[in-house]
């Protein structure tokens, strides 16, 4: 028997991953990360971040961080239970319900802990939820995390849906039903107003995780229930603050019970530091810069129509996104791979996607075109992907 302490376990998977050619060395910016990075040295158009507006070096962002920063220092100093509740956190939350238009909203140090803090606290045994096959890790944690039972419905069929409420509605006391807002490998909306009229008809509550659609979709980038004009139908609207709107965190707009039930059994938040004042200053500048006016999620949809538009005219396959979420599809794991690893050598880094990410033999190069991008660029990008898409016969 070996030394355990040598972790021989471990390398022995850590070898598995470098035989199944699935082993990764993390790419490296040097510097921020915006419409162009250097990466690893070299400068690359970047068609990779979920930084949709380009707000993650906004010097207005930067500028409200150090404010905050020089006025509530770097630290929040405890859980908001004990005594790391500052008025700015408290600030950015009303500040949230108002332009999520709920009653309330409650937030967290990430979008990954609002999926694991507010689902296991919300249900319990006794319970259902059930929760769209494609939904993201974090809501799949989340569910773990809670003593309801689960079930899983086939991605975005609302016949499947149907199927589970009414086998299922009568045996619980609570069904929540669980949905991404917007599916990030492919791009495509959530059927809310379909699941909203289910959930009505077997009196189920929705919960809505909106990581893809806060920034992007509807009025200003309120999101995918405000895209539908669902306001008041669907019960906890979930948003991240690490994408579109460019810093970390993440929150759960609803009703005011919910936000008095989180603030009592919301676990990272009774048990995690609250999100640092850099963060709550430059997080509340970008929500006040949306309300003010469209003009961010005018540009991004402008450059994803335009970028998205010359794709398919060169002959790609965009899948069917209805998103700047720009799939273009390869099929083959290993020449997606490639395919990938030559526009990076052209100068356009895009991450390849493929099985067990997505299905096998779906492999893809995931486009995320930002409001911060020049259709210059977008127009180097695209024509970088013709040359290699010519050079391997994809097109
Ligand atoms: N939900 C979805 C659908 C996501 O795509 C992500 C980010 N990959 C998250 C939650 C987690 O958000 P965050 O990065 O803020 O933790």
């Amino acid at each position: 028997m070996g030394n355990v302490h040598e972790l021989n376990f471990l390398k022995e998977k850590i070898q598995g991953l470098k035989d199944d050619g699935v082993y990764r060395k993390l790419p490296v910016l040097e510097g921020p990360n915006e419409a162009e990075i250097i990466l690893n040295g070299k400068k690359v158009i970047n068609l990779s971040s979920n930084n949709y507006l380009g707000f993650a070096n906004h010097p207005r962002l930067k500028k409200a961080s150090i404010e905050a920063v020089e006025k509530y220092g770097v630290g929040a100093g405890a859980v908001r239970t004990i005594v790391g509740n500052m008025d700015i956190h408290e600030n950015l939350e009303k500040l949230l319900a108002e332009f999520k238009r709920e009653e309330a909203a409650f937030i967290y140090q990430s979008g990954f802990n609002c999926n694991a803090g507010t689902i296991q606290a919300i249900t319990e045994k006794g319970d259902l939820i059930i929760s769209d096959e494609l939904n993201h890790a974090s809501i799949i944690d989340g569910t773990r995390l809670s003593k309801a039972d689960k079930a899983i419905f086939n991605h975005s069929d609302m016949d499947s849906l149907e199927d589970v409420l009414k086998k299922n509605r009568d045996k619980y006391r609570n069904v929540l039903i669980i949905t991404d807002g917007v599916f990030s490998m492919d791009g495509d909306i959530a059927k809310l107003p379909e699941i909203v009229e289910l959930a009505e008809k077997y009196e189920a509550m929705t919960y809505v995780d909106d990581a893809h659609g806060s920034g992007v979709l509807g009025e200003s980038g309120r999101g995918t229930v405000d895209h539908f004009g669902l306001h008041g139908r669907v019960d906890f609207s979930i948003g991240t603050l690490s994408k579109a709107i460019g810093v970390v965190g993440g929150y759960v707009a609803g009703s005011q019970t919910m936000y008095e039930w989180l603030n009592h059994r919301a676990r990272p938040v009774l048990f995690s530091t609250s999100l640092p004042p850099a963060a709550v200053g430059a997080i509340t500048e970008a929500v006040t810069m949306l309300m003010e006016s469209t003009e961010y999620t005018d540009r991004l949809w402008d450059n994803a129509k335009y970028f998205k538009a010359k794709l398919g005219t060169l002959g790609f396959n965009t899948g069917h996104s209805e998103t700047p979420i720009t799939p273009v599809i390869i099929g083959d794991e290993a020449k997606t791979m490639e395919f990938s690893r030559k526009l990076l050598e052209a100068g356009v880094f895009v991450s390849a996607i493929v099985f067990p990410t997505v299905p096998r033999g779906t492999g893809r190069v995931r486009c995320m075109v930002t409001a911060a991008h020049t259709k210059e660029q977008l127009d180097r990008a695209v024509a970088a992907f013709e040359k290699v898409g010519k050079e391997m016969n994809i097109l």
